[in-house]
């Protein structure tokens, strides 16, 4: 029965920079985790069912204690199960998953909005930020400029600037649960800029005037080289001029 204190392993890794020691011998069938960086030391150990459990710890000395009881408590018969004392930071996903179903209780959406606001959180944020815990450490100006950087290589702007707004409301939530003390995206300068849209010229007053004179013109030569509906030998109902059309065949 062992018990041991360590720092976690990607303590000092940062965003796409993972810098952890090699992982030690990993039992059969256990995944190396990915790169999630925790400030916090761990307590391994087994409970009193045999079953593996860690606990982390802010500091060294904090999980160093708790071991030091544990070993006590075993040797005078005692069951003692240390508390951590960090508090569970939850991760992305869970913030993510209130603040879009009390955004959805709160707001009429278009259902074309709601589907791609869900496609987007699925497909590119919850893959690359779920397991996050959410902390100004993960989630930042620097962070979420690199996670824009990063999807604007994979999706057009549009896409993007749409589905930032879900992003920005997950991050809106967290700060409402306390978690982050501002919105990143919500800082003082734009984070990004998108491509322009390409856009249509809006007419100006003496164009739309210039087109309507045009399109009556034609209209009325139109039905003029087709003559009267009944001489065409057409019934009647093929010259429609409230609707503005005239087949003609
Ligand atoms: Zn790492």
């Amino acid at each position: 029965m062992t018990t041991r204190v360590e720092q976690d392993r990607h303590c000092f890794c940062s965003p796409g920079a993972c810098v952890a020691p090699a992982p030690r011998k990993l039992a059969a069938g256990r995944n190396e985790g990915r790169c999630v960086p925790r400030r916090v030391w761990w307590l391994r150990t087994k409970n009193s069912s045999g079953r593996r459990v860690s606990i982390s710890f802010k500091t060294e000395l904090e999980a160093r204690t708790a071991a030091a009881k544990l070993e006590a408590a075993r040797i005078l018969g005692q069951d003692y199960q240390p508390r951590a004392a960090v508090k569970t930071v939850p991760p992305f996903a869970k913030v993510a998953e209130e603040a879009v179903k009390l955004y959805g209780q709160l707001h009429t959406q278009q259902p074309s909005t709601t589907a791609n606001r869900e496609w987007f959180l699925r497909s590119y944020l919850l893959p690359r930020l779920g397991d996050r815990p959410m902390m100004a450490e993960h989630f930042n100006e620097l962070s979420i400029m690199r996670l824009i950087a990063e999807l604007r290589g994979v999706l057009s702007d549009t896409s993007l600037g749409n589905g930032l707004g879900a992003l920005r409301m997950i991050l809106d939530h967290a700060v409402r649960l306390g978690l982050l003390s501002s919105n990143p995206m919500r800082a003082s300068g734009k984070l990004w800029k998108a491509e322009p849209r390409p856009e249509v010229d809006p007419f100006s007053s003496s164009e739309i005037r210039a087109i309507v004179r045009a399109a009556a013109a034609a209209a009325s030569a139109a039905s003029r080289a087709a003559g009267p509906a009944s001489a065409a030998g057409l019934p009647s109902a093929a010259a429609d001029r409230t609707a503005g059309s005239c087949r003609v065949r």
